[in-house]
């Protein structure tokens, strides 16, 4: 029987016992919540590839995790407890760090944080970096090509990858970790197991970028009165700082109010409440003279130019902190205040406004009252934009209309030509939403390559497409 094959391969952990799997049966928003027969722990590839080979055998669904911090339930099994919940914590080895080549190579259960720092032993920046990045493994981020708040410098993990090990659904080993910027030898199989959420195979290890690591790293708050402002401090900032300009975050007057009064620690750094702010880091290759001098000019430009109406700029590594801090508590601010109804989108960053001001105003005509939690990466042209129950309306009535806003706003997504999902994926959350916005072209071309690589559709089934 499966299981009794499964405890026979190598040091691989089973566990069965209910404590046991519980905390990887739940996703972290504990919105979905699975059954599994097993939970299996390999430490090695070569555990993973039999692991995945007994699967097959016995038609058994394999479900990949990482941290299992995903937001869209691509890592939570199914009802139906058929499925063996494959965690690749234990694969966690830093395999290389070659500082000349730029390149560190990982295992995928390697956690992010754990990387990030690994690259700054050898003095690397592994500039991949987002909230959950104390827990999410490599795995899960290439998995869902992870986005976070460097990819208007770096890109987003899928650029950040050279090369991949992948275990096949068939049990088979693809050896593809090269550490080569060139390489154009056929179809780039790589970027095919990037952003499939476990779908397609396990990923097991990786070779990834290291850049050169910053002198100096400086960041200011801007107050804005509007949106469309952010639009030309983002064209100015990107003019005047050029490469060294690392993030671009905004958030609505909203998202501020919920963070100071959900953490009574927190304050807003200005003497009155604007209607938008954008936080912006430079990483700068000189020092730190250099960074202060382009982040004071900047300020003044945008002053003069009236892109802003106030500006802040930490003179310190613990101010610049306190400023990251309000942006990074904006998702947990939003949980406390209660449930609302999220969207990950993207649109052209030339639209953004646009997309904000009229999404907004559809909103609160079909629904008087809503309150719209609005944040994100602008630099990269996505936004968490997320809708709140108004204050008189119990939030289970008001989720009740959960598919008309989903409706309202991923068609207005469609008509600026933007994504429904920018950085979560798709996982089960949004399968049959992706399904309603892709083309049948392209529909069926993701399934002929699903059918194609995993024709027993074992991995992940039920996600993605
Ligand atoms: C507070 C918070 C903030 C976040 N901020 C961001 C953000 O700024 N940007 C962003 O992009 N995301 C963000 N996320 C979402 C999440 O952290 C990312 O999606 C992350 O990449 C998931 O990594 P993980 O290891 O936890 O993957 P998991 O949640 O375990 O898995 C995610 C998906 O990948 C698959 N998978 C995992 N490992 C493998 C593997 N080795 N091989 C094949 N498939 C695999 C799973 O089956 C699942 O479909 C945030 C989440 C939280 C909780």
């Amino acid at each position: 029987m499966l299981l009794q094959r499964l405890r026979n391969i190598g040091a691989s952990q089973v566990l069965t016992a209910p404590a046991d799997t519980a905390p990887y049966l739940t996703d972290w928003r504990g919105r979905f919540t699975g059954r599994a027969q097993a939970v299996v722990l390999p430490a090695t590839t070569g555990e993973v590839a039999a692991i995945v080979s007994a699967c097959a055998e016995h038609r058994a669904p394999i479900v990949p995790q990482g941290g299992n911090t995903g937001l869209v339930g691509g890592a939570t099994p199914d009802a139906s407890g058929d499925a063996i919940v494959l965690s690749l914590k234990r694969l966690n080895r830093v395999r290389e760090v070659d500082a000349i080549n730029g390149t560190i190579t990982v295992e995928a259960g390697c956690v992010l944080y754990d990387v990030q720092q690994a690259a700054h032993g050898a003095g690397r920046l592994f500039p991949l970096s987002l909230a959950a990045e104390g827990s999410a493994t490599i795995g899960g981020n290439l998995s869902t090509n992870a986005g976070g708040t460097q990819v208007l410098r770096y890109g987003n993990a899928r650029e950040l990858a050279l090369g991949l090990e992948v275990v096949l659904p068939s049990g088979e080993i693809w050896c593809g970790l090269r550490g080569l910027r060139k390489d154009n030898t056929g179809y780039d199989l790589r970027d095919l197991f990037i952003g499939a959420e476990g779908t397609l195979g396990v990923i097991t290890a990786a070779c990834l970028k290291t850049f050169p690591l910053p002198r100096a790293q400086v960041t200011a708050l801007f107050a804005l009165d509007a949106v469309a402002p952010a639009l030309g401090l983002l064209a100015l900032a990107q003019s005047a700082a050029g490469p060294t300009l690392t993030a671009f975050e905004f958030f609505s007057a909203t998202c501020l109010q919920l963070v100071t009064r959900h953490f009574l620690d927190q304050r807003s750094p200005f003497e009155r409440a604007h209607a938008q702010y954008v936080l912006l880091q430079l990483s700068d290759h000189e020092d730190e003279q250099h960074a202060a001098g382009l982040l004071q000019a900047l300020a003044e430009q945008a002053l003069d130019k009236r892109l802003i109406a106030d500006a802040v700029i930490a003179q310190s590594a613990a101010q610049s902190h306190a400023l990251w801090k309000l942006r990074e508590l904006i998702s947990e601010a939003q949980s406390r205040e209660g449930k609302n109804i999220k969207h990950d989108i993207s649109v052209p960053i030339s639209s953004i406004a646009r997309f904000i001001d009229e999404t907004d105003a559809l909103l609160s005509q079909l629904f008087p009252g809503v309150r719209m939690v609005t944040f994100g990466h602008l630099g990269d042209g996505n936004l968490h934009y997320n809708v709140s129950a108004p204050l008189d309306v119990a939030e289970e009535r008001f989720f009740a209309h959960q598919p008309a806003i989903y409706e309202c706003v991923h068609d207005q997504v469609t008509r600026f030509s933007g994504s429904i999902s920018a950085e979560h994926g798709i996982g089960q959350l949004k399968r049959d939403e992706n399904a309603r916005y892709k083309s049948v072209v392209e529909m069926n071309l993701m399934r002929a390559i699903k059918r194609t690589l995993d024709p027993l559709n074992i991995m992940n089934p039920g996600k993605v497409v």
